[in-house]
């Protein structure tokens, strides 16, 4: 450190020289998180918070919740590791909390350490099941960052490379307010996807393995189709022999509100043939996992084992963490404080030009920003709101399938309160204000 730096200026030097430079960091003057609690955060300066992104969709309930650190220092008292060559409580006990809560009859789980090696895995099962290197994705999806899940990502600025270990074909729907078919009513838009699927499946030889999508897009920015176009897409895929995977590694465990899975809200004749998750379950520890039938999952011929996968330590925090979501009703505390944050969100960006449109389920809010007066995605006006809400206390998300993040993602704790909620939307309205004029 020289005598001018400061210990932050220092440690993003640090970081610097010796991180990737593709390793994306908030703020103009990122940002060091030493301590949360609730729904807030500190830095290293002192400065709190409102966790209005809940780490990134992987603070659940809430950080520091004394449940889940109880459940992590009793395992780590015990054994923090053994391996999956031997009985692992921890992981059995989960493993049929989940399979349960899963909707998917005869289930079976296998658990990864992210989101993108559940992808990976779901990949696997289903062109094995299937015989098949032909997959489905959406448009504007993203899926993690391993070779085989960029390859399906459904935008370029997602995805380092072309090379691909599949035929990946992009069908129409993620996105409803932007596209070909964004003038269309619901119904409309929804026959019009699915007329393009059945085209994309007619050029093919007829063998693809399967369609993964996430219910409500993430990474790029939070938008979703209109409720059943997901069963609208099933009929089609169940015809061909397609499988159905559905990502709810960001919309899983009540996030969206009225439903405990992001694929509920298509009212679907069945659930999904697999089911990925990750990021929240673990409330910080790195836990993710496929769910799918024991004819899908048992479709491997040869072992195959993940060797922190399960471990008992993180195992132990995510049953906590999911008993503390199941008694406290957490996906109806999103249903009821998003619903409110919403409407707040509507009034406060009612009449700026920087706002597109404020849209969202639960605790899963997206507000898409543009150029005031025109209908350019805008990166700049996202980073001048993350920058004003940072120094108003209230860290954001930002996200949106365009070159750089246009869509300001809010994702807080489901544990998040109403007068939380309030001072948040009041914040960002300010930080939206600035924009506006800023741009302007
Ligand atoms: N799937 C979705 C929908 C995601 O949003 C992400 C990460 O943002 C992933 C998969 C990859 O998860 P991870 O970063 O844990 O590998």
């Amino acid at each position: 450190m020289t005598a001018h730096e400061s210990p932050h200026q220092e440690l993003h030097a640090r970081h610097r020289a010796v991180l990737p430079d593709w390793l994306a960091l908030y703020y103009d003057r990122p940002l060091e998180l030493t301590h949360g609690e609730g729904r807030h955060v500190q830095d290293a300066e002192g400065n709190r918070y409102l966790d209005f992104f809940g780490g990134i969709l992987t603070t659940m309930t809430a950080h520091a919740l004394p449940e889940v650190g109880k459940a992590v220092s009793e395992q780590a008292g015990r054994i923090l590791h053994t391996s999956t060559l031997y009985l692992n409580r921890p992981m059995v006990e989960l493993a049929e909390r989940i399979a349960a809560l899963s909707g998917i009859p005869d289930a079976r789980v296998f658990f990864t350490t992210s989101g993108t090696e559940a992808n990976d895995t779901a990949l696997l099962l289903a062109t094995a099941y299937r015989g098949s290197r032909q997959v489905l994705a959406m448009r504007n999806s993203y899926h993690g960052r391993s070779f085989s899940t960029v390859a399906l990502t459904g935008n370029r600025s997602w995805s380092p490379t072309s090379l691909s270990p599949f035929q990946t074909l992009y069908a129409h729907g993620g996105v409803r307010t932007r596209g070909p078919f964004a003038h269309l009513d619901d119904a409309a838009f929804t026959a019009a996807c699915v007329a393009d699927l059945e085209d994309l499946l007619g050029q093919t030889r007829g063998d693809v393995a399967a369609l993964i999508a996430e219910p409500v897009q993430g990474v790029g920015g939070f938008t979703s189709p209109p409720d059943g176009l997901y069963a609208a897409f099933r009929e089609v895929l169940q015809r061909h022999g397609i499988l159905w995977i559905s990502d709810e590694v960001q919309t899983g465990w009540g996030r969206t509100g009225d439903h405990f899975w992001g694929w509920q809200a298509h009212d679907t004749a069945g659930p999904p043939d697999i089911v990925t998750f990750a990021k929240g379950i673990g409330n910080g520890m790195s836990v993710g996992g496929v769910i799918a039938r024991a004819e899908v999952m048992n479709s491997l011929d040869a072992g195959s084992i993940s060797t922190f996968g399960g471990s008992p330590v993180t195992m132990a925090a995510a049953g906590a963490n999911l008993a503390y979501l199941l008694e406290h009703d957490l996906q109806g505390n999103a249903r009821r404080v998003g619903g409110l944050l919403l409407e707040r969100l509507r009034s406060a960006a009612a009449g700026l030009g920087v706002v597109r449109e404020v849209r969202g389920r639960g605790l899963m809010i997206g507000v898409e920003l543009v150029l005031p007066g025109t209908d350019d995605p805008s990166p700049r006006a996202a980073s001048l709101v993350l920058e004003a809400a940072r120094r108003d206390g209230v860290l954001v998300g930002k996200g949106g399938g365009h070159a750089t993040a246009s869509v300001l993602r809010i994702a807080p704790p489901l544990s998040l309160t109403v007068a939380e909620a309030e001072h948040g939307a009041d914040v960002l309205g300010r930080a939206l204000r600035t924009a506006e004029t800023e741009l302007g």
